[in-house]
């Protein structure tokens, strides 16, 4: 694993999930880092939609046929995108796939799907009809040709995983970062820092361009945004979180989310939650769920906060500006 090792942190990397990975700590640990990119690849291996054998494949080759039986954590990980997924105004849809296939954003080969083409495709995207059995722990699909993408909610729940394994085997202070999935435990070593820097990336500019910095301990920070995964054709950019009422990408004020939590699968699936929710709504609806704070940023260069109990915000970027 490459290694490489900066004022006494120790960075792991590795490219998993077609996103790069990576694990910082305050000793040299090559057992541990093995272990991390070890669990990320059987989780990967799990959960994919991008190889052709998988738990969650296995279901969508059955679509229509049968109920798959999984394991029991890919089946609670099911069961909590469909409620998700089933809340009401809800643009977080796990039955999302065919579309997420036809578009392929952010994979070769990405076209824009005809009008005729998205129509055949949305009634395929119901997430009601994704049959649950929790006693036999089976999952079906009632109607062929749909398929179940985990691609919003499973980064999370890996990130959570890494944790627990992170603190079995007695670690509690460390960073990982599954491609905008960054999760930190306690607090950073090096210094006087009592909180992790946490970069806020900056839209459309160069990878190490940033808006500014997010201070956290021992928390979740997820951002979704449209300038990682997306094509332009004629113009117009298509990015990756699809409207699953219209089937194309969601349109509206945000170029970006930043959830700030305790566990990242609430991270994940609060940053499209709110994506699709726009500022107004979002900033309304957080105020009922406490333990969910999050960062905004609009592509009129505002910069719009939640509640800030979690966390710090320090704006670097003269682009932006604070609302
Ligand atoms: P988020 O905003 O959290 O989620 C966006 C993703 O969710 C989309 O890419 C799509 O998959 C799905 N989605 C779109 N619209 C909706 C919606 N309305 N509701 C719910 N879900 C929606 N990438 C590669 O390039 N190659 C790989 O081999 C590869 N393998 C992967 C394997 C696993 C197990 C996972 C979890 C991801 C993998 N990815 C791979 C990345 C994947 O294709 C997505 O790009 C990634 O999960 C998006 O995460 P995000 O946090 O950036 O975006
Ligand atoms: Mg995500
Ligand atoms: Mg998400």
């Amino acid at each position: 694993i490459p290694m490489s090792s900066v004022e006494r942190v120790y960075s792991y990397s590795a490219v998993l999930m077609g996103s790069p990975i990576l694990l910082k700590l305050f000793e040299d640990n090559q057992q541990a880092a093995q272990a991390v990119f070890h669990l990320i690849k059987q989780q990967e291996d799990m959960l994919t939609v991008n190889r052709a054998h998988s738990q969650l494949m296995t279901i969508n080759h059955a679509a229509g046929l049968h109920p798959v039986v999984v394991s029991r954590p890919v089946f609670e990980l099911i069961s909590k995108a469909k409620t998700v997924s089933l809340m009401q105004d809800s643009c977080f849809n796990f039955t999302i796939g065919p579309l997420v296939k036809r578009w392929k954003i952010g994979f070769h080969g990405d076209t824009v799907p005809s009008p005729a083409e998205i129509q055949s495709l949305l009634p395929l995207t119901r997430p009601d009809q994704v049959m649950l059995d929790p006693q036999a722990c089976s999952v079906y699909l009632a109607q062929a040709g749909m398929e179940i993408d985990l691609g919003a909610i499973a980064k999370g729940y890996i990130a959570d995983r890494v944790r627990d394994l992170l603190q079995q085997m007695g670690i509690h202070q460390a960073l990982i970062n599954l491609g905008g999935n960054v999760l930190t435990l306690g607090t950073p070593r090096y210094g006087d820092q009592s909180a992790w820097g946490v970069g806020l990336k900056k839209p459309f500019a160069a990878p190490d361009a940033l808006i500014g910095i997010i201070e956290v301990a021992g928390k979740s920070v997820v951002t979704s945004g449209i300038y990682e995964r997306y094509f332009e054709q004629e113009g117009k950019i298509y990015h990756h979180i699809l409207d699953p009422e219209t089937g194309y990408p969601l349109d509206n004020e945000l170029l970006s989310v930043t959830v700030i939590s305790d566990d990242s699968v609430d991270g994940d699936i609060y940053t499209t939650l709110l994506y699709g929710m726009g500022v107004k709504k979002a900033l309304h609806y957080l105020t009922t769920v406490p333990h969910i704070e999050a960062i905004f940023v609009t592509r009129t260069g505002q910069v719009i906060l939640s509640s800030q109990r979690q966390f710090r915000f320090t704006l670097q970027d003269s682009d932006y500006q604070l609302a």
